[in-house]
């Protein structure tokens, strides 16, 4: 018999997060990683680093590192909240914004973190679902909600939703909090960030990760940029939960990480230029390949199922991600890794396909 405390007990289905295996002789395509690393600045400000600094608690404001943001996106630091990897941020977002009794509203195929968060946190949520083309239908986020949220581009679709029709979603819902899920906008067409409109719309937040275009997954730093009272409330739910989440080496290396753009911009392209190649081969062997604006493409073969593909890779040391439910058990989801590893993927496939 379960004892009495079990009804005390707070029960979840955790989010699954791709395999991070220990044998280092794989393909990793499984989480959208960045397989160039970080910048060269970062790891000299690494090997110069003083233990010593580890003795202090962090800057609780994380400083530093706002402000390089902040610079960055041209900002005020009062504008500007960072926290441990997006997922950290759009957590805080969640416990923060999310606190009515009408539904938050996200897409059906989408970050399968959102309904986790709903569910621990108790927030009534109702999905929406997609177009026949995986695109979402700005048009259906008009009923009365709670909040709204979704990537753009999308996860695992990998498909990018025009400015015009996420600013459609954003003004439609005024009296909303909009959260727009930027973790792979760097790799979309310029301008299609609506970063900017944080100072148009007081009710929209725009989050965004270093884990991709950066390639500082293992630092885990994510931001949001909003304006300062949305971002004064965020800070403030923060401030009753950890007051300490960003550690000062995450401090340190994100900063100089931030200051060293030549670099991200050219791996950025370099990320591009293999996702084109990439899909123009997959398609000659006859994948229905979603247009990505993205570091991974979301891609259904033709002549075996997604499942197979995916055992065999994996038996032969390629890690892609598949999940076996209704509307993508069709497809798989490959990061776009070194070129080199992706022509592997390639012959991989050119025999087994
Ligand atoms: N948003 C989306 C859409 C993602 O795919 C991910 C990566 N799993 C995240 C947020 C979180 O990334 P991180 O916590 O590494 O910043």
């Amino acid at each position: 018999m379960a004892a009495l405390w079990e009804q005390n007990i707070r029960k979840v289905v955790p989010y699954v997060a791709g395999e991070q295996p220990t044998d280092t002789n794989i393909i990793k395509l499984n989480t959208n990683e960045n397989p160039y690393g970080p910048s060269p600045k970062v790891q000299e400000l690494a090997d110069h680093m003083d233990s010593d600094v580890l003795k202090k608690y962090p800057d609780q404001t994380a400083g530093d590192l706002v402000r390089a943001i902040a610079d960055y996106h041209g900002f005020k630091p009062e504008e500007v909240f960072v926290g441990v990897g997006s997922d950290d941020v759009l957590a805080m977002c969640f416990m923060t914004f999310f606190n009515s009794d009408k539904p938050v509203l996200f897409p059906d195929i989408t970050y399968s973190f959102y309904p986790v968060w709903a569910e621990m946190l108790r927030i009534n949520y109702k999905t929406l679902p997609l177009d026949e083309n995986f695109c979402i239908r700005p048009e259906d986020y008009n009923e009365p909600n709670g909040g709204v949220i979704f990537p753009n581009p999308n996860a695992p679709t990998a498909v990018l939703m025009g400015r015009d029709k996420v600013e459609e979603i954003i003004s439609s819902n005024k009296d909303s909090i909009v959260i727009v899920d930027e973790a792979y906008i760097d790799f979309a067409e310029e301008g299609s960030s609506v970063i900017d409109l944080t100072r148009k719309y007081d009710n929209l937040i725009v989050v965004r990760t270093f884990s991709k275009s950066r390639s500082l997954a293992g630092l885990r730093i994510g931001y949001a940029v909003a304006n300062e009272k949305l971002i004064k409330f965020i800070n403030d739910v923060k401030y009753s939960y950890n007051s300490y989440t960003m550690n000062t080496p995450s401090i340190v290396l994100g900063t100089a990480s931030i200051e060293d753009d030549e670099y991200f911009k050219e791996k950025v392209e370099a990320i591009k230029k293999t996702r084109e190649w990439f899909t123009e081969e997959l398609k000659k062997l006859g994948f229905r390949v979603l247009p990505s604006s993205a570091n991974f493409v979301f891609a259904s073969p033709r002549t075996k199922t997604a499942e197979e593909v995916f055992e065999e890779a994996k038996k032969r040391g390629i890690y892609v991600r598949f999940w076996n439910k209704p509307i993508i058990k069709d497809f798989l989801r490959i990061t776009i890794g070194l070129d080199e590893e992706m022509k592997k993927v390639v012959d991989f496939l050119k025999e087994f396909c």
